[in-house]
């Protein structure tokens, strides 16, 4: 059958084909799997991390609270009481919406996962111990939440707070779980007399710097090197965003605890991000004008508050662009990671996208926004056909044909 698939003007225009079904709001039972096979590849979920007291749940309830997105959009994300589906806020997809008159705009989401139990001792047991690390294992990012904020009425696990200490409890007790995780596997390697493969010199390389207390993804490790330890999920091979927490007053510009973070993010070549815990749990029971003004008096904005840019860098650094479909029935953002080329984009839809995949019709956003119309787009001879080998751009607005 060929089904060319007006997919930038929106999947639900397609007809007699499975993918209609799988985005009509009546889907027949098992369907939803099909979907969720497709798209597994974009399940990516970041754990969020720290002492107790510091945070975490004030802050995951608040994300899950006023970024939360509809479930029922995005079968392939868990439901489980501490996974929260987070929309990544994305102006560009109402400017988009506005130009097609599209009746629904959907962004694309992340996965939060709050995990608790992480205290001193958690990598030999202590607290949730391993059912933590077996939860973060899972996750592609981490956020690191950090206390930066002093309230002698909220105990501290350690009497007193000081954010570059903790950040480095939390630190050492990931990587002397991954030195218990390097070691298993190199004596079996070892065992194997197999140390001289490219495994082998990778977990070498690993085990020392992690025994000189750094995370492993500072062991510079090759492409080839890289994937050879790829499936031991070594916790601090994952990308990590401190998130310190400040009070209310310091949103705007931090404090002096906030700042010793900083420091120390960035002598681990980290990022670091200013959030308030306590205003994010405030802004939840507020109507859209209220927390404007509020977010005013503190010198913030609703885009550059805590969660957005919390939102927005777990994104970045898990090296995410995102490209749009859209059309009057649907705009919708879709996630990618850089570098893919246009089937494997188109796959993120549906797998017979990327399985019949014949071109792209790509108009960049910034075209389309200066165009106004897509009529206009095309009349200036700005509307691209490309092919198999194209690597899709952050930003581009496609049609996918496509012949199953
Ligand atoms: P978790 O154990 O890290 O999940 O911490 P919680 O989110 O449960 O917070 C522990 C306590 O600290 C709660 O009583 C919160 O209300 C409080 N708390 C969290 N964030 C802040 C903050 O930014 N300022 C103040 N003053 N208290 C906070």
């Amino acid at each position: 059958m060929l089904a060319v698939i007006t997919a930038r003007r929106s999947a639900a225009f397609v007809s007699r084909s499975s993918f209609t079904q799988t985005f009509s709001p009546a889907l027949r039972a098992g369907q939803e799997r099909s979907f969720s096979r497709t798209t597994l590849s974009m399940k990516l979920q970041t754990a969020i991390v720290g002492l107790p007291n510091v945070g975490k749940s004030t802050l995951f309830n608040a994300l899950t609270q006023t970024q939360g997105a509809e479930a029922a959009n995005y079968p392939f994300c868990t439901i489980e009481p501490n996974t929260g589906i987070v929309e990544v806020p994305d102006p560009r997809l109402h400017a988009l919406g506005k130009i097609n008159n599209s009746v629904k705009v959907v962004p694309t989401v992340l996965e939060f996962v709050d995990v608790a139990g992480l205290v001193k001792g958690a990598s030999g047991g202590e607290g949730l111990g391993n059912q933590f690390l077996a939860t973060i294992r899972q996750c592609d990012a981490i956020v690191h939440v950090v206390r930066c904020f002093e309230d002698d009425n909220v105990i501290h696990v350690d009497g007193s707070v000081d954010p570059v200490r903790d950040a480095e409890l939390i630190n050492l007790e990931l990587i002397l779980a991954d030195i218990a995780q390097v070691e298993k596997r190199m004596q079996k390697v070892k065992k194997e007399r197999k140390m001289d493969s490219k495994e082998g010199q990778a977990l070498e390389k690993v085990f020392a710097v992690l025994n000189n207390d750094e995370p492993a993804r500072n062991a510079g490790l090759d492409e080839e090197e890289e994937l050879a330890i790829k499936s031991l999920g070594l916790l601090t091979r994952k990308k990590m965003i401190y998130a310190a927490n400040v009070a209310d007053s310091d949103l705007a510009t931090g404090n002096e605890l906030s700042k010793e973070l900083e420091k120390h993010a960035e002598k681990e070549g980290a990022t670091m991000v200013l959030v308030s815990a306590q205003v994010e749990a405030e802004l939840v029971d507020l109507e859209d004008a209220d927390r404007n003004d509020f977010l005013e008096s503190l010198g913030v904005t609703i885009d550059d508050c805590g969660l957005r840019r919390v939102i927005r860098e777990s994104y970045r650094i898990l090296n995410l662009q995102t490209y749009f479909t859209s059309g009057p029935t649907e705009t919708r953002a879709w996630t990618f990671k850089k570098g893919w080329k246009a089937p494997q984009a188109a796959g993120v839809i549906h797998g017979d996208f990327e399985r019949g995949f014949i071109r792209a019709e790509t108009i960049s956003y910034e075209d389309l926004i200066a165009c106004g119309s897509e009529a206009e787009v095309k009349k200036q001879g700005k509307l691209r056909s490309e092919g198999k080998d194209y690597v899709v751009q952050e930003g581009d607005v496609i049609l996918f044909r496509f012949n199953v």
